[in-house]
């Protein structure tokens, strides 16, 4: 079992490094935050209330994110191990994801944070923007975004150190230089 939890602000680069520790340990990549499109795309009820707060920037409510991972998680897919990538992103969601985890006999076993630059990932996030035109990408989308970020989810670096799961990486450099360093500092950690 391995289970790992992908955590950095916005413009870290944490879907492609997911992508690359998905191939390399063989687990599902679950973004909430590609679920979440999917749905927007297709029209789903689930959808058009996540949209409503995707397209301000701000955080979906914890009773629909949480229900939706649970549901995720319970896939036969995940038996060997899975991969959080946007998720959990607020404290009600560690401990929710705790016993969601607790319920279905899984364990985590590392936190994987992508560490960046604030000026960096906000030239990223436009130039994003220019290329997918991502309607969750204007720039004060972008800037509301890192503030939630900042607020809500920058505290679960602290309570996941103090668990002794925290694996820093830093996110700074080509795509191929911090995915050497992901692989390597997971390995150490799920070794
Ligand atoms: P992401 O692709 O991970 O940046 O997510 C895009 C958007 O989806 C976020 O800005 C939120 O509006 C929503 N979202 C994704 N994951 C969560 C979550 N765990 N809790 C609440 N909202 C989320």
């Amino acid at each position: 079992m391995t289970g790992v939890i992908l955590i950095g602000p916005p413009g870290a680069g944490k879907g492609t490094q997911a992508t690359v520790i998905s191939e390399n340990f063989n687990i599902p990549h679950i973004s909430t935050g590609e679920i979440f499109r999917r749905n927007v795309a297709d029209g789903t009820d689930l959808g058009q209330e996540a949209q409503k707060y995707m397209s301000s920037g701000d955080y979906v409510p914890d009773a629909v994110t949480n229900a939706m991972v649970g549901n995720r998680l319970a896939e036969p897919d995940t038996a060997a191990g899975y991969l959080l990538d946007g998720y959990p992103r607020t404290l009600d969601q560690v401990s929710e994801l705790d016993s969601i985890l607790a319920g279905l006999d899984k364990t985590l076993d590392a936190v994987v944070e992508i560490t960046a630059n604030t000026d960096e990932v906000v030239a990223r996030l436009l130039q994003r923007a220019k290329e997918q035109g991502r309607a969750d990408d204007t720039e004060d989308v972008i800037r509301r975004r890192m503030q939630v970020y900042a607020e809500q989810t920058e505290p679960l670096v602290a309570v996941y150190r103090d668990r002794g799961l925290l694996v820093q990486v830093d996110g700074m450099g080509t795509i191929d230089e911090v995915s050497a360093r992901v692989i390597a500092a997971l390995s150490d950690a799920v070794s």
